[in-house]
């Protein structure tokens, strides 16, 4: 019987990788694999292993959603280890709950094994902790996929007033949406905020600003980037600790 690994690659940074996803990449039929899982792991697989890319990244699909869900499946007839390969966790915003939903329907085995989030992990290798006593309670990951105008939207704007730390994932395109959003729902012009470029990888860049001044600051920086807003970003300015 075949079974089918949601594994979390991590945010880049190869060493990131948790023991248990590299014990299933090193006995891997079949490999598929995402844009965002960093391609040194598939150097870690054994002779004879397939690769199959799906590449995908910010929304923009190289193969729509359901024919990844399909390759998956038709791997997993054919093979005895199947690894589907998500940067960072597979059940953060990685799409992961809806292949393993097409698996249970076909009864496919399968496990999750997660991986770390870039949601947490590359605000932490920017020196910027995502919670701290006395200055962020709480904080939320948010799709900045969606645009902030939309009429119908399901994103709670008129929450985000509170200094609950905010990480925008995909919202690198709607960064000027977003900064005017969270002004208009009442947060100040000079409130702090971070994007982080390529986090945990040799080529992180991290530009700091306000929500007034990001847009600016942040011009021409490369995806894969997430958004940081919150007080704790100024917390960088003694936290700051990766060289690359
Ligand atoms: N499952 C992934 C997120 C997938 S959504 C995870 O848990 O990390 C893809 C978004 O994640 C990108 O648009 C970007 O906002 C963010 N992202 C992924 N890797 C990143 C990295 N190394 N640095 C900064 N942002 C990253």
């Amino acid at each position: 019987m075949s079974t089918v690994y949601l594994t979390g690659a991590g945010p880049g940074d190869m060493e990131l990788l948790t023991l248990k996803a590299l014990r299933v990449v090193q006995e891997a039929d079949v490999i598929i694999y995402d844009r965002l899982a960093n391609p040194q792991i598939l150097k870690k697989a054994k002779n004879g292993c397939e690769f199959v890319y799906v590449g995908k990244e910010d929304g923009k699909h190289i193969m729509p959603q359901d024919q990844i869900n399909e390759t998956i499946y038709q791997n997993a007839l054919k093979h005895q280890t199947v690894v589907r390969l998500k940067g960072g966790d597979p059940f953060v915003f990685g799409r992961g709950g809806e292949e393993a939903a097409y698996l249970h329907e076909r009864n496919i085995p399968f496990e999750i094994i997660p991986g770390i989030t870039s949601a947490v992990s590359a605000p932490a290798y920017a020196g910027i902790p995502v919670t701290h006593r006395g200055v962020a309670v709480s904080f939320r990951v948010v799709t900045g996929h969606e645009s902030p105008d939309k009429e119908s939207s399901q994103i709670p704007w008129e929450n985000f007033k509170t200094d609950d730390t905010i990480v925008f994932l995909m919202g690198l395109h709607n960064l000027d949406k977003i900064s005017k959003k969270l002004i208009e729902v009442g947060k100040a012009p000079t409130y702090p905020c971070a994007v982080i470029s390529k986090g945990t990888t040799s080529q992180q860049r991290v530009v700091v600003g306000t929500l007034e001044n990001i847009v600016e600051r942040a011009q021409g920086i490369p995806t894969p980037a997430l958004i940081v807003v919150g007080k704790v970003v100024a917390l960088r300015e003694q936290l700051q600790w990766f060289r690359h």
